[in-house]
């Protein structure tokens, strides 16, 4: 297997193509497809002139349209498609890998333009389907979930005979000099941001008013940050696959000027996901809002400063009676050496890169299997051994105390 059909020219897809690109011996054939195609032309260029690799496809697709995704995938025939088109197309292209027996992989759980639900259900029912048509489908396979996915996994795998508390650390201190604009697809991020805090209790799930939870966390390398208590989807998956866990939290940070603009949007209504009248057109506030603020791929050059995202588990050591421990670990990027790689910025970086490996694990089989899968229910140990080599070192740390 050495073929795969990329979907989506945004910031995670040029990433993707970047590092499938620089792998030949496992990406023979690469088809890069997206809504306008002349952004996948112009990634494909760079690849040429960066890393003299020519020989990428091109195509026009919307992925809303199960018969164009279902023709385009017949013509070119690959093993895999990798969906990095936004989280309102997965069950389309879920559909039509089923259609024509292809393996799947993306890095957003799937969402209705209409509802932000951020679950897993959706795509969850698709199992036996996947299942009985002999094909997989990987979900999550950015950086969170992905990454911290399989670092739960790594964990627990190597250093813990049980865990008992997971928290989940994402932080971007990277600078773009906007007073405002998001790191990706503006839409999906004030989504993911004004929905409320949720997080995970002795079989629980505790809902908190939107970044109304705070806490201040030194980051290593980085520094010390403000972090807010945010419901992300990996922790629906990562509780349903380790059921110890008896808390589960994921917190981001964001800085002041970022907290302050978000708030008098929401208050004037311009996050608001619902159609308004507007001189005889039907607007979605947040889309027009959209089309106003810096499109993420142009922040690359921009963005200065690093990201450190990791994950921290307590609980009891695997190698000693009964002993507590705590363990960190964590990636940290420099934004400007992403940008100086592939020309994407940090944010873009850590999910791509999850993703064409994700992709090379389907491919070379070292994952394999029939049905619906998150990172975590695959042997972490072949990723955890190459992930550093494509781009994201990693380090563990056994910090006292917990946070
Ligand atoms: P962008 O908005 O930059 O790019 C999305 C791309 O998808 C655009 O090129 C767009 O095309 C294309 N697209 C949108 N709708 C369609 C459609 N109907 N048919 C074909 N192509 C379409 O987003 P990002 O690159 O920042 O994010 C990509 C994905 O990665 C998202 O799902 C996001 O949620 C996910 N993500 C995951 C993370 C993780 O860690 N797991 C972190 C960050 C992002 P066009 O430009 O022509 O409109």
């Amino acid at each position: 297997m050495d073929s795969v059909l990329i979907i989506g020219a945004g910031g995670v897809g040029r990433v993707a193509a970047f590092k499938c690109a620089q792998h030949p011996e496992i990406f023979k054939h690469i088809t890069f497809a997206s809504r306008t195609k002349s952004k996948c032309d112009a990634i494909a260029a760079d690849i040429k002139t960066k890393l003299n690799r020519g020989g990428i496809n091109t195509a026009k697709i919307d992925a809303d349209k199960v018969p164009e995704l279902t023709a385009l995938i017949k013509d070119v025939k690959p093993n895999l498609v990798i969906n990095v088109a936004l989280p309102y197309q997965d069950l389309t292209i879920m559909d039509a890998c089923l259609e024509t027996g292809t393996h799947y992989l993306d890095t957003a759980n799937y969402e209705h333009p209409d509802t932000a639900k951020f679950c897993y259900a959706p795509q969850w029912a698709y199992h036996d389907r996947f299942e009985k048509a002999g094909i997989l489908a990987l979900l999550g396979s950015g950086f969170d979930p992905g990454q911290t996915n399989v670092y739960t996994a790594y964990l627990r795998k190597h250093y813990f005979k049980k865990m008992d508390t997971v928290d989940i650390l994402d932080c971007n201190a990277g600078d773009h000099g906007y007073p405002f604009a998001t790191n990706f697809n503006p839409e999906i991020n004030i989504r993911e941001v004004s929905a409320k805090g949720r997080y995970y209790e002795n079989g629980q799930w505790i809902e908190t008013e939107p970044l109304s939870v705070k806490k201040v966390f030194d980051f290593p390398e980085v520094g010390e940050k403000d972090m807010y208590l945010l419901y992300h989807e990996e922790m629906e998956s990562l509780v349903k696959h380790f059921p110890e866990v008896k808390r589960m939290r994921f917190w981001m940070t964001f800085g002041q000027s970022y907290l302050t603009h978000l708030k008098v949007l929401e208050n004037v209504g311009m996050t608001r996901i619902d159609p308004v009248e507007y001189e005889g057109h039907k607007i979605i506030p947040l889309q027009f809002l959209k089309k106003l603020l810096p499109d993420p791929a142009s922040l690359g050059p921009r963005t200065k400063g690093k990201t450190n995202i990791g994950v921290w588990v307590t609980g009891l050591a695997s190698d000693s009676a009964n002993q507590p421990l705590n363990a960190h670990i964590y990636n940290v990027c420099v934004h400007e050496e992403c940008f100086a790689e592939v020309g994407a910025q940090a944010v873009s970086y850590t999910t791509g890169v999850p993703a064409a490996l994700g992709a090379k694990m389907i491919l070379s089989e070292q994952w394999k299997g029939s049905g619906v899968f998150n990172m975590e229910q695959f042997d972490p140990d072949p990723f955890m051994n190459e992930i550093g080599a494509w781009g994201l070192p990693w380090v563990i740390t056994f910090p006292d105390g917990n946070i």
